[in-house]
């Protein structure tokens, strides 16, 4: 056997030994080698206990309470900086599902791979350093790891059941090793997921989160979908989807809301879109159920963009998505309903969309518009109205160069206004420009000193209320409404 091991992480093994400790490489690592995989990342399991190990590499952190000490490299590559070396452990108390209530060592490395989680990841490898450098690897594998790899199989160590309730990560670990591997979940590990879903509602979303998009970024990534869905974990985490299952469309759709949204991620995954394309993909019309009205082929679905995109919002926070990542999947499902006809669409209508949209974002509203219609069942991804519209995207964005909506852009400022309206400094200012601003963006001839006055003036005839309306209206980017809905509870909660 012969395996491609970085030297960084020899060394360290190597010194270990040299100490006169057992120190193994653990895990996926090993896992990944034999299945000729470059591994994520390495981890190493030692007889050493942390304190022995940060007295052999003085460069070294006590990570956590665990026992995992991460050993300083000079390598330049980000998954070699750090490598983790834990001492060999052997499964503590679990109350709360997360995390052992103390960390009880273990003498050898076999009791240290019965804690881990499934029969693929159990697997040492031990390396006996020859001075002619061929060295000798051994692989200890007391769960028949091997033959789980090689029969493409996902197997907890152990009874199913105990191990979930340990650990209800594992849940989702096993959908996502399954998905990432392509392997098949063992009957019982299946059915003891089936029975204990609920335990996932005891960990922390952003673990949840974490293997939920690592499931996301494989090609496989809508079989990941349907199989939370069969082992009862989506309604966990994700019940807005589960809330199209079986919620027929109308007559332009022949599948139903679940099945069309995990096509379109499918799609989108197939084609190595990016993260937020596949959950704009999966999301964009999760507001459709709520919305539906009447039944069979001319029900409606008024407004879908909307609501799914207030409950985009809500379940990417939930889940603790970063806010750059949930302002950009709400702005593709905000928009995924554009229309466009060659003939009759504007280039002032296709400003308004960029700009609304982002210009780094538009070309990935035209690659959800291809999901969702293969999504949908249509056999072409970019049929001729798609090309001419990203075409004219392309010649318009030229002309837009350095362009931002910005109230920098209009000829005409607040003080100018003041002047002419004989307004005070106040909300009524910030809202003509604001409306004004909407109406160039709408139309650039516009933007000119003449009009822009005139309108100014005219609208300041408007009641407070009537331009307040009016704003909302121009400003009916869902995102501009959650920013203010955001600031009215940060002031109540300041009040209080
Ligand atoms: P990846 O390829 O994403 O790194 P991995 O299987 O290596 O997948 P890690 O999170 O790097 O996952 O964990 C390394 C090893 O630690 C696993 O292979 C497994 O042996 C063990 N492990 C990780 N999480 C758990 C868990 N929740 N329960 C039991 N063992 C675990
Ligand atoms: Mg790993």
């Amino acid at each position: 056997m012969k395996f491609n091991i970085p030297v960084e992480v020899l060394t360290i093994i190597q010194q270990l030994q040299k100490n006169n400790f057992e120190a193994y490489l653990v895990g996926g690592c090993v896992r990944d080698l034999l299945l000729k995989k470059e591994p994520k990342d390495w981890d190493i399991a030692t007889q050493a206990k942390p304190e022995e190990i940060q007295r052999i590499f003085p460069e070294s952190i006590y990570e956590n309470a665990f026992g995992t000490v991460g050993i300083k490299t000079s390598s330049e590559q980000e998954n070699l900086k750090i490598i983790e070396t834990t001492t060999f452990r052997k499964e503590g108390k679990y109350t709360d599902k997360r995390h052992p209530d103390y960390v009880v060592f273990a003498e050898t490395i076999e009791e240290d791979l019965s804690r881990r989680d499934f029969t693929i990841n159990a697997l040492a490898l031990k390396i006996d350093f020859q001075e002619n450098l061929k060295n000798r690897f051994q692989i200890i594998d007391p769960f028949n790891g091997q033959k789980d790899l090689r029969d493409k199989i996902i197997r907890t160590v152990g009874n199913p059941e105990e191990r979930f309730q340990e650990d209800a990560l594992r849940l989702m670990r096993a959908i996502r090793l399954a998905v990432e591997l392509n392997f098949k979940i063992e009957e019982k590990t299946f059915s003891a997921i089936q029975k204990m879903a609920s335990l996932l509602q005891q960990i922390a979303p952003e673990r949840i989160r974490d293997e939920f998009v690592k499931i996301i970024l494989t090609p496989l990534a809508a079989e990941g979908i349907l199989l939370l869905h069969e082992a009862n974990l989506l309604k966990q985490f994700l019940p807005e989807l589960e809330e199209g299952v079986g919620v027929g469309q109308n007559k332009h759709h022949v599948y139903s809301v679940f099945e069309h949204l995990w096509r379109s991620l499918d799609y989108a995954a197939r084609n190595n879109y990016s993260l937020e394309v596949r959950l704009a993909a999966l999301f964009h019309d999760l507001g459709k159920p709520r919305t539906k009205e009447g039944e069979g082929p001319n029900s409606t679905f008024y407004n879908h963009e909307m609501e799914s995109t207030k409950m985009v919002y809500n379940l990417m926070t939930r889940l603790r998505f970063d806010k750059k990542t949930i302002k950009k999947v709400i702005k593709l499902v905000r928009y995924h309903g554009f229309v466009y006809d060659p003939e009759i669409t504007t280039d002032s209508s296709i400003r308004r969309l960029i700009l609304k949209v982002g210009k780094e974002n538009i070309f990935e509203l035209a690659k959800l518009r291809e999901a969702d219609r293969i999504g949908s069942g249509c056999p072409k991804a970019k049929p001729f109205r798609l090309r001419h519209f990203l075409f004219r995207v392309e010649k318009i964005l030229k002309e837009m160069a350095g362009e931002q909506p910005s109230l920098k852009m209009l000829k005409i400022n607040g003080n100018e206004i003041m002047k002419i309206t004989n307004l005070q400094p106040g909300p009524k200012v910030g809202a003509i420009l604001n409306i004004l601003l909407e109406e160039i963006l709408d139309d650039p001839l516009k933007n000119e000193k003449k009009y822009l006055e005139k309108r100014a003036k005219e609208l300041s005839q408007l009641s407070d209320k009537e331009l307040e309306e009016k704003q909302k209206m121009a400003k009916e980017t869902y995102l501009d409404l959650l920013k203010e809905e955001e600031e009215q509870l940060k002031k109540k909660h300041q009040v209080v």
